[in-house]
């Protein structure tokens, strides 16, 4: 067994959420700080516990751009010792080879990669609209404006949509370094600079600029898409600007290798994007699906934080990476709670969190 050169972060696979996102956000933060880890009883949490394809495409991922060296990567898996080496950009290829979410493999690499100085692009193959996982349309429009906000550059197209159970979907992102802004990651082999410019403040909405609903439909009926659109207009919460109405539009994505379906809101206001997504599945009827996004729309609608609750389980990591900034969050999930305890335990440094009399939460990290 391969010793470590540092003593490893020993982790429980099965604390809090107990899911592949512990995983995710322990190789993320590995890669960023330079800190190896040793993870036992992984996605115990989990009907099917270990490393299924997608989270064993995070770690093969994570492997190849730092170069890491690594025991227990097997589909089943359930410990795995992670020791990273140096970041480095270049052209990646990763396929999950399932319908395995591949905005989840992206989201693992990403923010390692754009911090590294160099540039880099990666070709992911997988799903692209899972249930349970971002929708490509969530990080190119949603998590992508903060990053760039924060001064990243990165652009990302939907090549081909994946939906389960086929998969076979495609996502490409570029990755430049961003002039201006220099590398932030903390590890043995780097110093540490942290500039001066924003990094992550997102306290308030803004305007409604605008709000959109899209049907996406492949090798469907088309006529699933109209009536998921017709039902979610009767049934949508009331826009919080009297000027702005929904933009309608089915999308065609037939070039998908299997049938599938979704429909995603997305609200497009001064200072952040919010991307509420169903995904259709097979013996839930357009009207449910429509249902569904409304009630999702509704909880966003109730309180004015501008960070839904998906967005802010992964803008924790981000800030963890970034190493200071702050943002409001309506509700702090199970998911957002198990980062809490986790990111800390590889930046040595604990989230400021206050909950406000209205329910919603200030999160924050101070510059050091
Ligand atoms: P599991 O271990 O549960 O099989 P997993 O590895 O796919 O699953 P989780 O640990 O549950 O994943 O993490 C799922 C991630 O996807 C979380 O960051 C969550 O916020 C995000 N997510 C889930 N649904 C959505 C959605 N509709 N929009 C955006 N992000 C989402």
């Amino acid at each position: 067994m391969a010793e470590f050169k540092q003593e490893p972060i020993t982790i429980d696979g099965s604390a809090g959420e107990g899911g592949g996102q512990v995983l995710r956000s322990a190789l993320t933060m590995a890669m960023l700080t330079g800190r190896p880890f040793a993870m036992e009883k992984i996605r115990a949490g989990r009907r099917r516990s270990g490393l299924l394809r997608q989270h064993l495409t995070c770690v093969r991922a994570a492997t190849a751009i730092c170069n890491a060296e690594v025991e227990g990567a097997d589909l089943g898996s359930q410990s795995l010792r992670f020791t990273p080496g140096d970041l480095q950009g270049g052209d990646f290829r990763f396929e999950v080879g399932s319908a395995g979410s591949a905005m989840l493999v992206l989201q693992t690499v990403l923010l390692p990669l754009a911090l590294s100085g160099q540039p880099a692009t990666l070709s992911i193959s997988g799903g692209t609209h899972n249930p349970a996982a971002p929708p490509f349309e969530f990080i190119a429009r949603a998590y992508l404006k903060v990053l760039r906000e924060a001064g990243l550059s990165i652009e990302a197209e939907l090549r081909r949509p994946g939906f389960m159970p086929a998969g076979g979907g495609e996502v490409f992102v570029d990755v430049s370094p961003a002039s201006g802004r220099p590398t932030v990651v903390q590890s043995p082999h780097k110093t540490s600079s942290i500039d001066a410019s924003p990094a992550l403040d997102l306290m308030a909405r803004g305007e409604l600029l605008d709000a959109s609903l899209e049907a996406l439909i492949a090798h469907l009926p088309t006529s699933i898409a109209e009536r998921e659109i017709q039902t979610f207009l009767k049934r949508a919460p009331a826009l919080p600007a009297p000027g702005v109405g929904w933009k309608t539009e089915v999308l065609r994505h037939d070039t998908s290798p299997g049938p599938g379906n979704a429909l995603l809101a997305t609200l497009n206001f001064e200072h952040v994007r919010e991307v509420v997504f169903v995904p259709g599945q097979k013996g839930v009827s357009a009207e449910t699906v429509a249902e569904r996004l409304a009630d999702a729309l509704g909880a966003y609608l109730q309180h004015d934080a501008p960070v839904g609750e998906h967005l802010a389980d992964q803008l924790l990591v981000v800030l963890a990476a970034l190493g200071r900034g702050r943002f409001r969050c309506g509700e702090l999930s199970s998911h957002a709670r198990t980062q809490l305890e986790l990111l800390p335990r590889f930046t040595g440094r604990e989230f400021e969190v206050n909950e406000r009399d209205d329910g919603t939460f200030d999160v924050g990290l101070e510059s050091q």
